[in-house]
């Protein structure tokens, strides 16, 4: 499915993590091919906009029911956890290059990432 791209891409913070690993596993092959057009997409560099609640990848995650995602309060503690280390907000809207740089700043180079998602699923993929 084709996703239609508009100026600004929502993202939920947390996102940014998952994109900086992708190595093309995920939920389900919807869910892959939306992860692997957003990469593309942001190579861009857009306008994002960090929101709270489901964005343009949940739309294909098959644990989202409605406009709801059957984890949020994990994720969302993610988010949190993620904002909070970058110093940013919910409905910020930012270039997604500035967002990347921010969390090898605060993030990566800091040697955090454990501190965030330590208890999903994927955690052994993403840290290596
Ligand atoms: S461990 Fe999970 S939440 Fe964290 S970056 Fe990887 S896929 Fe995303």
């Amino acid at each position: 499915m084709m996703h239609e791209t508009s100026k600004t891409i929502a993202l939920r913070p947390h996102h940014g993590l998952c994109l900086h690993f992708f190595i093309g596993l995920g939920y389900s092959e919807r869910f892959v091919q939306r992860m692997t057009w957003l990469q593309k997409e942001l190579e861009r560099n857009p306008l994002i906009e960090l929101v709270s609640g489901t964005d343009v990848l949940c739309d294909a995650c098959p644990n989202t029911q409605g406009e709801s995602c059957s984890d949020e309060k994990r994720f969302s503690a993610y988010d949190a956890a993620l904002l909070k280390m970058t110093a940013l907000q919910t409905g910020r809207v930012i270039c997604w290059q500035q967002f990347k740089e921010r969390m090898q700043e605060r993030v990566f180079d800091e040697g955090r990432f454990h501190e965030i998602c330590p208890d999903c699923q994927w955690h052994e993929f993403c840290h290596k």
